[in-house]
């Protein structure tokens, strides 16, 4: 499908809410809960597929301000494919150029077809934790300043104010709040996938979950955490990302490794 006639699709075929939502409750009665009072609508994903720039993606992406596409709940949701995606994308660049922003798709692809073969890895620990942790030394609730986004760390409240607000946090966003959640406040993984789930708008147990296990440690070689040196160097003047409001994430790699992980087994 090409970009413009991808203009044109529309798989359903009303954007009125309430139309929108009996069409979801007719094709999937046993769902629970309800609608997101966030809104989402047809125009929105047009606009974000004209304004795929795979070139500026290439550059900018880990950059909280780059240039992502904000598709993943349009994809989640299955009102764009990844193979139209991808299509806009080559048709505006050609493959080579594209190349970082597809390779970016295909992680979506291969969570997908994990979750198809492995079900059980969505909520079971793949392996051990490599943090010198068990499962049983890490929380089975979610602290309650997290939840208010209270936290003492600035930075920290602001992601999290834009997931509970917006329903949509950038990957390197998504990649801080799990390695704070998990590592700095010791909350089993499975308790913050849960937390992600019930907010974002793209939530997908199989990118989320196992993104999450990536984050613990428990489906990776080592626990990924960052520093407040990272967040400034991806983020831009609206984050607050001054040492006095931030203390907590502030230090090299080493101190804080040494602080999160005391029982870690030394590199060999
Ligand atoms: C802890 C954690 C939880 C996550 N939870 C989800 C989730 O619930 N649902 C979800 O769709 N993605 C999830 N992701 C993956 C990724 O962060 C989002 O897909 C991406 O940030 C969505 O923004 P975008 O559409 O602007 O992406 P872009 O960077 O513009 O990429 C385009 C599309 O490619 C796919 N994609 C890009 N990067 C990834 C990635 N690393 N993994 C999987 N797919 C990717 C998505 O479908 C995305 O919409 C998670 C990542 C982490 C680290």
């Amino acid at each position: 499908m090409t970009s413009k006639e991808l203009i044109k699709f529309t798989p359903l075929k009303s954007d009125n809410t309430q139309d929108v939502l009996s069409a979801v409750r007719a094709l999937s009665p046993w769902a629970e809960g309800e609608a997101s009072s966030i809104r989402g609508n047809m125009a929105q994903m047009r606009e974000a597929v004209l304004a795929i720039d795979p070139t500026a993606y290439g550059r900018t992406r880990n950059h909280l301000d780059g240039a992502v596409t904000q598709l993943s709940p349009f994809i989640r949701h299955g009102a764009l494919t990844l193979d139209e995606v991808r299509n806009v994308a080559i048709e505006k660049v050609g493959p080579k150029e594209a190349e970082k922003f597809v390779q970016q798709l295909t992680w979506r692809d291969y969570w997908q077809r994990l979750y198809e073969k492995y079900p059980e890895r969505i909520w079971h620990d793949v392996e051990d934790y490599k943090t010198g942790f068990g499962p049983n030394d890490y929380a089975d609730q979610m602290p309650d300043d997290i939840l208010s986004a209270q936290t003492g760390t600035a930075c920290i409240n602001q992601f999290l104010e834009q997931l509970l607000e917006t329903g949509w946090i950038h990957n390197h966003v998504r990649l801080y709040l799990a390695a704070y959640i998990c590592h700095w406040r010791r909350v089993k993984w499975q308790v913050g996938a849960r937390f992600f789930l019930t907010h974002l708008l793209d939530g997908d147990p199989a990118s989320n979950n196992l993104s999450w296990q990536w984050v613990a440690s428990t489906f990776s070689h080592k626990p990924y955490f960052f520093n407040l040196d990272n967040v400034s160097k991806y983020s831009g003047p609206d984050i607050n990302t001054k040492f006095n409001a931030n203390k907590e994430i502030a230090g090299s790699y080493e101190a804080l490794s040494e602080r999160l992980f005391p029982y870690m087994e030394p590199k060999r």
